[in-house]
């Protein structure tokens, strides 16, 4: 016997091809649906700087079976440095390596970002569409279905759009109020939505509307946990400009180093960032 549900095939166009947008057509394409991904560089963006995995995005990269050839490709970072203008260490938070509490600055997992770009490109160039250097320019949303634009003046008809374009995302700003901003996570908060909402979506393609308000349900508390944990006060105070308020936050930082208080801060912290909320598991919905 089998729990199988007759599945309804759907055409989604998934408009950004990075790290939120693989994660989509990788979880969308195992649940049997059309996938195009239309990413604006004329290709693989697979650039940028250092970038961190942290609680539940390490589970999420687990789920897709890539965790392996993620650590291959990890960075070998002890730590994180603030130096004076000669180059010179005045504070250091090394990673916690514990095994217990919380990531410093310094994840377990810190991997380039066109590393982890190239291991997701990888996993799922032969299961979806990629549609390199044309951008989604605008859409209108019918009853059951959305007409995309796109940038070459071409127009296509999908039964859902999704917007994975990135901070600046023109897709979000056409339907948040405005105010409403991505939360510091990226990485983590991307490939964890991605997971949410694909198999939200697999479990009741027949239903749309109840899907995405099953993903708003399922991940909102994640979401406000990691939104709660970015004080935009202290990240401010963690960028001084001016000479003067450089040299104090050196200051304060090298004594609360020299006091162990970042290492002691990490150890003894009961849960990572993200909370004590589980990924879900959507089994069944993912058996195309
Ligand atoms: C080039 C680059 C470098 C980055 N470097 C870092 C870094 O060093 N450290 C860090 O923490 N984070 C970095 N980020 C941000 C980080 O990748 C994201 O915040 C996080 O991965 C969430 O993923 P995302 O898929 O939502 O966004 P992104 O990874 O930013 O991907 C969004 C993609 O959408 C594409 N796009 C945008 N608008 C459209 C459109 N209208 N139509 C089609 N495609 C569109 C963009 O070209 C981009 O490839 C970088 C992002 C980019 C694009």
């Amino acid at each position: 016997m089998t729990n199988k549900i007759a599945k309804r095939s759907l055409r989604i166009l998934v408009a950004g091809g990075g790290v939120a947008g693989q994660a989509l057509a990788f979880w969308l394409a195992r649940g049997g649906h059309a996938v195009t991904v239309v990413e604006r560089s004329p290709a693989l963006r697979a650039s940028g700087a250092q970038v961190d995995l942290r609680g539940q995005g390490i589970e999420a990269v687990e789920r897709m079976g890539l965790l392996l050839e993620v650590r291959k490709r990890l960075v070998d970072e002890a730590g994180v440095a603030f130096v004076d203008s000669r180059g010179k260490p005045k504070a250091t938070i090394m990673a916690n390596t514990s095994g217990k509490g919380r990531q410093t600055l310094t994840s377990e997992y810190e991997i380039m970002r066109g590393d982890l770009v190239r291991i997701l490109h990888e996993a799922t160039k032969d299961d979806a569409e990629y549609v390199f250097g044309k951008s989604v320019d605008g859409f209108d949303q019918h009853a059951s279905r959305v007409t995309a634009h796109f940038s070459d003046g071409t127009s296509g008809e999908y039964d859902l759009l999704i917007g994975a374009d990135g901070q600046g995302s023109r897709t979000r700003r056409t339907l948040l109020p405005r105010g409403v901003d991505p939360c510091g996570m990226g990485i983590s908060g991307g490939l964890v939505g991605a997971y949410v909402l694909a198999g939200e979506i697999n479990r009741n393609p027949a239903d749309l509307p109840a899907a995405l308000a099953n993903y708003e349900q399922v991940l909102r508390p994640f979401v406000d946990e990691i939104q709660g944990e970015v004080n935009p006060r202290i990240l401010r105070m963690g960028m001084p400009l001016s000479k003067h308020s450089i040299s104090a936050f050196q200051s304060v930082t090298a004594l609360a180093c020299f006091l162990h208080i970042p290492d002691l801060v990490a150890r003894m912290s009961t849960q990572d960032r993200g909370g004590d909320w589980q990924l879900p598991a959507f089994s069944d919905a993912l058996a195309a």
